[in-house]
């Protein structure tokens, strides 16, 4: 640990051991995570019931915010997007959609992503570097903040998915972690029963997750039927091919709870994966596992160097009418915030402006 401590990647009982060496009595440690989780506070001078002696200590030993709001982006369909910068200047997205029931918040877990989803512009800056713990929880607490006011009630709850910048399995340790912050009843209290963790298909992390008892639910992103087009756009199953990912599928559906599923998500490439045989083919596939899964078909959300055209409507419910007549559940997941550069695979740290999309530096 570096000198520089983030205490928003700190749990009560390590907090609890800052404050005890500074020579304060250890419920100070559950004041100061209530502040930072419970009520997310982002300067010390907001810890109004903490001493000042205590608060000067622990503003000398580390940090409550290292994320910089750079840009803030507005779509027409409400959703937002956040350009964070970290303290080595690294971006970090984050994206807030408001929903009916229930608002959804979509985290980053690195900056920048190694693998090279041909279909993703995240994928064009490479890996920059994976986020830690603190850094995971920050985007929650900033977007929280921005929705709804420093430290108000959420009204309708939070759901999370880590579907942002990079991927969550190779961000694991930092992803367990927040989770486990997240999760306190006296913190953000958003339990791993409301949050959705994506991953290319890193197999021995899947297998890893089944084993935690409080979990995340899982959702796998396949893009192909077939190991032949599944290598060429997504390099990852040259490592982890189709049957070790759905074998190891197979393993994880022991822990699913009744009633629980787990997810795959298909992202639709004009002439590229979306033909009645892909779909036949995909069927085929899950059918031939047995898994209690569902497809969530996404339209491919299109960006400026990416090869690759959005399957058009009618094809995309033909996939779907296909999918489901073989018994496979699917849905058609709707684009949220496509204007602003916010929709799955357009996190690249995108500068430019559009109509609604004003920056607002926070
Ligand atoms: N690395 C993780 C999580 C980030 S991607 C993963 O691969 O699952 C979140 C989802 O967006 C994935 O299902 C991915 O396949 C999809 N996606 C990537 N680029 C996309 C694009 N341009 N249009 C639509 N979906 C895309």
């Amino acid at each position: 640990m570096n000198q520089a401590v983030h205490f928003l990647g700190l749990t009560p009982d390590e907090l609890t051991s800052i404050v005890r060496e500074m020579g304060a009595p250890e419920y100070r440690g559950r004041q100061l995570f209530e502040w930072l989780h419970g009520r997310r506070a982002r300067s010390f001078d907001e810890l109004t019931n903490l001493p000042r002696p205590l608060r000067a200590a622990l503003a000398e030993r580390g940090q409550i915010a290292t994320l910089a709001v750079e840009s803030r982006y507005v779509s027409e369909d409400g959703t937002r997007r956040y350009l964070l910068k970290t303290h080595d200047n690294l971006p970090v997205e984050t994206v807030f959609i408001p929903e009916e029931r229930r608002d959804t918040i979509c985290f980053s877990s690195q900056s920048g992503c190694p693998l090279q989803c041909d279909f993703c512009l995240t994928a064009k800056l490479g890996l920059l570097r994976t986020l830690t713990a603190g850094e995971i929880v920050e985007q929650i607490v900033v977007a929280l903040n921005d929705a709804y006011g420093v430290g108000a009630e959420t009204p309708r709850g939070t759901n999370l998915v880590a579907m942002g910048a990079g991927e969550p399995f190779l961000a694991f340790d930092s992803l367990t972690k927040a989770l486990r912050l997240m999760a306190e009843p006296k913190g953000l209290h958003i339990v791993p029963n409301r949050v959705t963790v994506s991953t290319a298909g890193v197999v021995p992390r899947i297998r890893e997750l089944a084993h935690i008892s409080e979990r995340p639910h899982l959702a796998i992103s396949l893009a192909a039927p077939n190991d032949e087009l599944r290598d060429k756009l997504m390099p990852i199953n040259k490592k982890w091919p189709l049957a070790e990912l759905l074998a190891a599928c197979k393993d994880f559906e022991h822990s699913l709870k009744p009633g629980e599923r787990f997810t795959f998500e298909y992202v639709m490439l004009d002439g590229v994966n979306d033909t009645d045989d892909h779909a036949r083919q995909l069927a085929n596939l899950l059918n031939r596992h047995q898994l209690r899964a569902k497809v969530n078909l996404i339209p491919h959300n299109p960006a400026d160097p990416l090869p690759y055209r959005p399957s058009p409507p009618e094809r995309v419910e033909r996939f779907k009418a296909i999918l489901e007549a073989k018994g496979v559940q699917s849905f058609v997941r709707r684009p949220r915030g496509r204007d602003i550069y916010a929709a799955c695979g357009q996190l690249a740290a995108r500068r430019e402006l559009n109509p609604s999309g004003a920056t607002v530096p926070r």
